[in-house]
């Protein structure tokens, strides 16, 4: 009936995630409140989990994007479920780290990434480097020689493999007109990979694709797999190199509305596996190591925002606004990406929709919008308006805009709840003024 499976309506038709009531939560905490489910975090990166383990001998690994949501207490999670992270700042690095997430298990992304925090991956003995360009290649290969570790720095080639993604511009990044990677067809990522063979202290283990985000097409991600394949194959063939790794990246589509039907996360590895391994059979290569780099899917079905609703606006002839207390501020995604929520009262939760909302957020700004003609039961000022499935690229995404103090998240399970990330107050906003 809902978005996603953690949530339910209790006996006095109030919202609940992981058996809470949100109505509760919300008076508990109070608003503007992230709140996520960690059984359908772990039940998530299960699927991803048990898809290698059944489709492809269990011979790969599973990488969470924490740019989907990041904080320690995700970071042990990660780590209890035997995932690695993909991380792709020093300030990510850092909060794996701090959580006590092994470092070997770090892969480090980017397109522009810091020389400074470049060589604190190296000193701290990060799992692999994603290399984006040639001026990073040789510039890492300068760091490495000069670091302590006498161990060469593991590295991944990122490939454009010019797959077409059916998805939102600003999330596609696989094609040829991409600030991400190596482009395959103009030979300038054969050209990287022999140049990465060339240096003394790098050891070139994988390639990388990442073709975008919120799909929904399997065959999408098999077509990219089949390319990568073949670039394995010419490697082999032409430079006698075997590419033991082959990270296919993340992206798979998530429900956000009723209409969105993604796939089961474990049938990417179900069409996956059969394309690398009768791929790599007729070719003649050795089978990869597969790795996978989910963010979304993890934990974006498992988050849930709540809001206090505020002054409602009617314009006659016009339309009505709702107004919450959060917005843009803690969920930038519909500015961004006119990206589009299912929203109901967590008080009312099966109460029908009969009225049509422009919900609005408490910004100075007219682009502070989470929804248009958002179908909810008519609201009274002080309801609890719930937000769904907002578990990834809401709270990573979160600004300090017009001086709002980021909310609290709350971490629920076994009928229990707690703080994971405290909420802000007024002083953590000024503590680095001077
Ligand atoms: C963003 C990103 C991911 C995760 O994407 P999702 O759509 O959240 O699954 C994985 N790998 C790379 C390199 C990325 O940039």
């Amino acid at each position: 009936m809902f978005v996603s499976d953690c949530l339910g309506v209790n006996e006095k038709g109030h919202l609940t995630i992981g058996e809470m009531d949100t109505v509760v939560l919300a008076e508990q905490y109070g608003t503007p409140l992230y709140v996520m489910d960690e059984d359908e975090i772990r039940k998530n990166a299960r699927a991803f989990t048990s898809g290698i383990e059944k489709y492809y001998g269990g011979k790969g690994h599973v990488a969470f994007a924490c740019k989907a949501f990041c904080c320690k207490e995700i970071c042990r999670i990660a780590d209890s479920e035997g995932l690695w992270l993909d991380v792709v700042s020093g300030g990510e690095t850092h909060t794996a780290l701090s959580a006590g997430f092994p470092v070997e298990r770090l892969i480090f992304h980017g397109n522009n990434k810091p020389a400074t925090e470049l060589a604190d991956a190296i000193d701290a003995g990060i799992g692999r480097i994603v290399v984006d360009n040639i001026f990073e290649l040789e510039l890492l290969n300068q760091l490495a020689s000069a670091a302590s570790k006498r161990d060469k720095v593991k590295i991944q080639l990122r490939i454009k493999p010019g797959v077409e993604a059916h998805t939102h511009e600003f999330i596609t990044t696989g094609q040829i007109d991409s600030k991400f990677g190596f482009a395959l067809e103009t030979g300038e990522a054969f050209e990287a990979v022999k140049k990465a063979l060339e240096q003394g202290n790098i050891e070139l283990v994988g390639l990388h694709c990442h073709i975008g985000s919120q799909i929904f097409d399997v065959a999408a991600f098999a077509q990219a797999a089949r390319v990568m394949v073949d670039f394995i194959a010419k490697i082999k063939n032409d430079l006698g190199h075997q590419i033991a790794e082959l990270n296919l990246g993340g992206g798979f589509g998530i429900k956000y509305l009723h209409e969105h039907t993604p796939a089961p996360y474990e049938s990417f590895m179900e069409a996956v596996s059969k394309v690398v391994l009768e791929g790599c059979r007729t070719r003649g290569i050795d089978v990869p190591t597969i790795i996978l780099e989910p963010g979304r899917s993890i934990t974006g079905p498992a988050g849930i925002t709540l809001y206090t609703i505020g002054a409602l606006k009617e314009i006659p002839g016009v339309r009505t606004y709702l107004t919450v207390d959060g917005g843009m501020a803690d969920n930038p995604r519909y500015a961004l990406y006119q990206s589009k929520y299912e929203m109901l009262l967590a008080g009312r939760a099966n109460a029908p929709k009969t009225d049509s909302y422009k919900v609005a957020g408490r910004c100075c700004e007219s682009g502070d919008i989470l929804g248009v003609d958002v179908p909810l039961p008519k609201p009274k000022v002080g309801e609890i308006l719930a937000v769904l499935a907002t578990g990834a690229y809401n709270y990573t995404m979160a600004s300090h805009y017009n001086r709002l103090p980021n909310p609290a998240i709350v971490m629920v399970k076994g009928g229990k709840s707690r703080v994971i990330v405290r909420r802000e107050n007024y002083d953590d906003l000024i503590r680095n003024d001077v």
